[in-house]
């Protein structure tokens, strides 16, 4: 397939930029745009900063505001699907909360995102492989947050949440025992348990979007392949992560419990930073272990695995500093 191999050509990490739309709110009020495109860059930004010269930022690929949910994902959809040809994928939204993380991933029901989009390309494609290909589909969905794992599809969400925990397995990958996986057969089916679990999460917080600013909330796909011709199996996994918020928090407002919390998203965001950072630059050591997310992606980060991370960033001017941290970030994976 023409597709993969264009992608094996470029290496295995690719980072995408989006940048939102200005919301009512922010017009209203008489923001402006720092975040300029070149009409005939597709892959590059610059950031006005009024005291300095343009800042120019290079990705793989930049969406702008007007840059619909499809349009994300005819770019992300050969990176997903590989994950039937047996490879190992993971996908990342990274960024400063309000900056769409959960609308590139999940979307809104009008407008729905990279997880919805993947399944259901997913579905098609081994219906188009039937002939040659037997494909199982199994989804997880879970959260992580203050460094312990949480099942998001527990049966019944009144139950208090399950925690779970990383165990090795004999063939040396990372398990984790006791995680919910649902076999999902169709689409709609699929968007039911996504808001189900969407539903778990935000059981036990006052507000949701608070809470699900600070846990970083993972949906796995497993692909159980069998080609019928030859017999062989496959097994591959899916991991599509929308991150934690990456705002640094003031130091004088924060202290117990959301010192403690912000302290372990740092953690973990930078740990995932070292890792990408140490597979591109084939570093012989990537620290895997510094962090429950890495941790746990670590069979799918690294060797032939496929990774993508979106880097989500604001284009008002009061955000400058965060979408200059956001993008430095994405130029240390790169
Ligand atoms: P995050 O998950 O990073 O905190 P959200 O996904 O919740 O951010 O986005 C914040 C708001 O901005 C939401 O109301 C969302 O629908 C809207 N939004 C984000 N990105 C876009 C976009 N590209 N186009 C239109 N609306 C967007
Ligand atoms: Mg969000």
């Amino acid at each position: 397939r023409l597709y993969n191999e264009v992608i094996e050509l470029k290496g295995n990490i690719r980072v995408f930029c989006r940048c939102r739309p200005l919301n009512q709110y922010e017009i209203a009020n008489g923001s402006t745009s720092i975040v300029d495109f070149d009409s005939s860059q597709e892959n590059e930004l610059q950031i006005i900063c009024s005291d300095s010269p343009r800042k120019q930022f290079k990705f793989d690929h930049v969406f702008r505001p007007e840059d619909n949910q499809e349009a994300v994902f005819v770019q992300t959809s050969p990176i997903v699907t590989s994950v039937l040809d047996g490879y190992n994928v993971c996908i990342f939204a990274y960024g400063q909360t309000g900056t769409g993380k959960t609308f590139t991933m999940e979307g809104t029901p009008e407008n729905r995102g990279v997880n919805y989009r993947t399944l259901e390309e997913l579905f098609r494609i081994s219906n188009e492989r039937s002939s040659i290909m037997r494909y199982e589909l199994l989804v997880s969905m879970l959260e992580v947050y203050n460094e312990k794992i949480i099942d998001l599809l527990v049966e019944n969400s009144n139950q208090p949440a399950k925690k779970l925990e990383i165990k090795q397995s004999a063939e040396g990958t990372q398990e984790v025992p006791g995680l919910v996986e649902a076999h999902v057969y169709g689409t709609e089916e699929v968007w039911e348990l996504l808001k189900s679990g969407s539903r778990v999460r935000s059981v036990g917080s006052t507000n949701a979007n608070e809470l699900s600013s600070r846990s970083h909330c993972l949906l796995r796909v497993t692909v159980k392949g069998e080609n019928l011709i030859n017999g062989q199996r496959t097994k591959s996994h899916l991991w599509l992560v929308d991150l934690a918020g990456s705002e640094r928090v003031g130091k004088i407002e924060v202290e117990g419990e959301r010192l403690k919390e912000s302290q372990f998203i740092n953690k973990s965001l930078s740990a995932l930073g070292d890792v990408i950072s140490a597979l591109a630059s084939k570093t012989s050591h990537v620290p895997y272990r510094n962090s429950k997310l890495t941790h746990m992606l670590q069979s799918s980060l690294g060797g032939d695995c496929k990774t993508l991370m979106f880097v989500q960033i604001s284009p008002n001017a009061e955000d400058l500093g965060e979408t200059l941290c956001s993008l430095n970030f994405a130029s240390r994976v790169r």
